[in-house]
């Protein structure tokens, strides 16, 4: 008897939420048609994207492009985006500039490359023995990091968007072994950001160049040495012709995110559902980038392998243990004067405490001991 009365009350339960569904809905069908925002669905908006990447860059500007395609699709040919590479409209790093004054209503890029406008910057790309691209993810959609970023770029009246992150990149080449930190020093090395920094504490000397010109600068002795980004990229770059020695890990980008970014007034002026698909797409790429580069490195990997040419190298404890000190003492530096760069750097940190505790307790154990 008791089961029947329970199945009385409940069919009696749905049936008034039946009913309240049905009024809900009733009432939610009146409410859109007088109070929904008026989308204008014939409406085109035509923007332009400034990358920092050579036209059609494999991964990087694949991505801007695919995400063009993608925004178009979703939005049925309402938000068209026209990608232009770096140099073609402006140069490469003018791209953020350029969004910013609102010449183009949307770039690509890497948050490290606008350093010199916001210190703070700087942790939404990559931070030496940092974060790798899930747990920097994670930050930044469940941790409050994106709510930062777009707190830093706000004042330049742009708005960030996550544009895909490259995994732990490679440590770099070198015609030297790196045996100690003493091998650092007169070292001058291609590296960017914080890294590069880090690299002149331990005497060597970082030379920012952009990624055309580090071949022949290293195949000229310009440069002692490189580091891009995997075995991808750097296969094509051709460094492999140039260098004998292929390090590991790369301690200085663990996990570096890429970027999208939006004029605020022009991405404020979209209807919502056009905000939207453009913050989904991005959310795409996301998931992309990381997949296209894991699959394309370990390609290429193997490749770097077969050839034989290039010897496969891995950074001392000893050495890494002395840049983790130098890293630390940079930050510090970084952020001592600037309070929005200490205001991240606070969260970033907490974060990286908080999130490799986990992390090592499941992931590092799975990484070690269980996958061959
Ligand atoms: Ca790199």
């Amino acid at each position: 008897m008791k089961r029947k009365t329970f199945l009385k009350s409940s069919l009696l339960a749905a049936t008034s939420a039946g009913a309240l569904l049905s009024s809900c809905n009733a009432d939610g069908n009146a409410t859109q048609s007088t109070n929904a925002p008026n989308i204008n669905t014939s409406k085109k908006y035509n923007w332009k994207m400034v990358t920092t990447w050579p036209p059609n860059f494999p991964v990087l500007g694949e991505a801007a492009n695919l995400l063009a395609e993608w925004v178009k699709t979703m939005s049925n040919g309402r938000l068209n985006i026209k990608v232009y590479g770096g140099g073609e409209l402006v140069p490469p790093l003018e791209a953020f500039g350029t969004v910013s004054d609102g010449t183009a209503e949307m770039g690509s890029g890497a948050a490290y490359y606008w350093v010199g406008k916001s210190p703070a910057a700087q942790f939404f790309a990559a931070v030496p023995f940092g974060m790798n691209a899930q747990q920097l993810t994670s930050w930044m959609l469940a941790g409050g990091g994106y709510d930062l970023w777009k707190e830093v770029y706000a004042k330049f009246n742009v708005v960030p968007f996550l544009g895909g992150n490259t995994g732990v990149q490679m440590g770099g080449w070198f015609n030297r072994e790196i045996n100690s930190v003493a091998d650092l020093k007169g070292l001058k090395m291609r590296i960017p950001g914080i890294a590069g920094k880090v690299l002149e504490k331990a005497g060597g000397a970082a030379v920012l160049l952009p990624g055309g010109e580090i071949y022949t600068s290293l195949e000229r002795g310009v440069i002692d040495a490189c580091e891009w980004i995997g075995p991808y990229h750097d296969y094509k770059m051709g460094f492999h012709k140039i260098a004998k020695y292929y390090y590991t890990p790369g301690w200085h980008e663990p996990g570096t995110q890429l970027e999208f970014f939006a004029n605020k007034a022009a991405y404020d002026a979209l209807p919502k559902d056009l905000q939207e698909i453009v913050y989904t797409a991005s959310l795409r790429c996301q998931a992309w980038m990381l997949a296209e580069f894991d699959m394309q490195n370990s390609l290429y990997l193997d490749k770097l392998e077969q050839e034989g040419k290039v010897q496969f190298k891995q950074f001392p404890k000893a050495v890494l243990n002395q840049l983790r000190t130098y890293t630390d003492e940079a930050l510090q530096e970084l952020v001592g004067a600037d309070p929005l760069a200490k205001k991240v750097y606070d969260s970033f940190s907490n974060y990286v405490k908080r999130v490799s505790k986990w992390t090592n307790l499941t992931e590092k154990a799975f990484y070690n001991d269980l996958q061959v």
